[in-house]
């Protein structure tokens, strides 16, 4: 293989994603990985579970590009057709491998199970290819180099998935580098929006590069991906550099550095000061929760939380006052407070959360339209009260409430403990 710059292609194989109910992010996992290693795809494509449009789609794609990857439609089923297509794409026929079927075979006897006879068509191989163990399912893949070209298969479950391409081919990725290589460091952003920051770092792109910025903006998270190619330890140099003018001009609206979301940073932060949270939800269901114990070690400092969706349950489970929201409506400033101090004095946490809101379609008024969310932070040294009118349908309200009720909380955390 000759070295210089290589492309890429990624091919997702099965009606499914053709549907409306799945979408291809295989790809994108793929993408980041060969990123690292300067590897760039230039081209993706989803193909439906036809042995011909998968064939005619490979030979197309080894035509324009060095490398491509295709995931799916390796099972034993009759709707799995990759295994058939590469065969000819590369007029080649399959063949039985013993060997093959002894992995299969091994696979079901871990699991304490016979494999079923229709799992002898996963052991037919492409000849002159590198049949890949799948240590995760039964489905093997395979990675087989034509005319200067590699092709790489891989079962379409992304968690096998990811296992070959780590294993099997970055290896050879990385063999082809030449000693450049994609570094990249994420910083999260919280309570923010993406014209503002942009309009902030604008003149921090000239001198970077407008290519080695990116702002990914999801209802006020934001994640500004910093990247640089060049030899690793140059190219890490330059991101500490950018990273120390990006956080110049952002300063606490960072939240993290490569971290996956607003809950790890409060979850740290909580732990770092031995203190403990509870929620108290109500338009969001839960959300705010959920986000926080889908983060590993969360029992360290979330203690739980209350779904208060009627008054009944705002009064009989937080001891919101009933005067309170007769006075001013379950949707206000005075119950969010008291949601949050409610939801610290009843499970005995340090910090509280509260979130009352109008998500919609319906329940909107004029003085309380949908879309208005009020949040609370109750801690130690006092109660934080925000609210706003978010845009967007009811998931979207919801969403953009968790991560501002997780921001509000992540502030004044960080406050507290400077
Ligand atoms: P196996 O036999 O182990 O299931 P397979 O190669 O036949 O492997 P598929 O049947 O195509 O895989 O897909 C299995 C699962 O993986 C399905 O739930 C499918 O939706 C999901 N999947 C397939 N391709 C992708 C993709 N490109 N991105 C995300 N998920 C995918």
């Amino acid at each position: 293989m000759s070295t210089g710059r290589k492309t890429a292609a990624c091919l997702a194989v099965g009606s499914e994603l053709l549907g409306e109910r799945r979408l291809d992010s295989n790809s994108l996992r793929i993408t980041a990985e060969l990123a690292r290693y300067g590897v760039v795809v230039e081209e993706k494509r989803v193909v439906g579970d036809s042995v011909e449009r998968t064939a005619a789609a490979l030979r197309d794609l080894l035509a324009h590009h060095e490398l491509v990857v295709v995931t799916g439609g390796l099972g034993p089923t009759a709707d799995d057709v990759t295994r058939e297509a590469v065969a000819r794409a590369l007029d080649r026929e399959l063949e039985h491998s013993v060997e093959v079927e002894g992995w299969i075979r091994d696979r079901y006897a871990s699991l304490g199970r016979q494999m079923p006879a229709i799992c002898t068509s996963m052991a037919r191989v492409v000849p002159g290819s590198r049949p890949l163990r799948n240590d995760r399912g039964s489905a093997p893949g395979l990675i087989v180099e034509t005319d200067g070209k590699l092709l790489a298969v891989f079962p379409g479950v992304p968690w096998e998935m990811e296992e070959m391409l780590e294993r099997d081919l970055l290896p050879e990725v990385a063999g082809w580098s030449s000693g450049i290589e994609r570094y990249t460091r994420t910083l999260l952003l919280g309570g923010v929006v993406e014209s503002d920051t942009e309009e902030r770092v604008r003149h921090l792109y000239d001198r970077f590069g407008r290519e080695n910025v990116t702002i990914l903006a999801h209802y006020g998270v934001l994640r500004l991906v910093l990247s640089c190619e060049a030899d690793p330890e140059a190219a890490r140099r330059r991101v500490d550099e950018m990273e120390s003018a990006f956080r110049e001009e952002l300063g606490d609206d960072v939240a993290g550095v490569d971290v996956n979301g607003l809950a790890e940073v409060i979850l740290d932060a909580l732990r770092g000061g031995g203190q403990t949270l509870a929620t108290a939800e109500s338009c969001t269901g839960g959300l705010v929760g959920a986000r926080i114990t889908e983060v590993a070690g969360a029992s360290d400092a979330y203690l739980g939380g209350v779904v208060s969706y009627s008054n009944e349950a705002k009064e009989a489970l937080l001891g919101v006052e009933h005067d309170l929201l007769v006075e001013h409506g379950a949707v206000s400033e005075h119950v969010a407070l008291a949601m949050a101090q409610g939801a610290r004095n009843r499970l005995n946490a340090d910090w509280g959360i509260g979130i009352t809101g109008v998500a919609g379609p319906s329940g909107g008024t004029q003085e309380k339209p949908v879309g208005l969310v009020h949040w609370a932070v109750a801690g130690p040294g006092g109660a934080w009260a925000r609210y706003r009118v978010f845009p967007g349908d009811r998931s979207i309200v919801r969403e953009w409430s968790t991560n501002a009720a997780l921001d509000l909380l992540r502030r004044r955390l960080l406050e507290s403990h400077r």
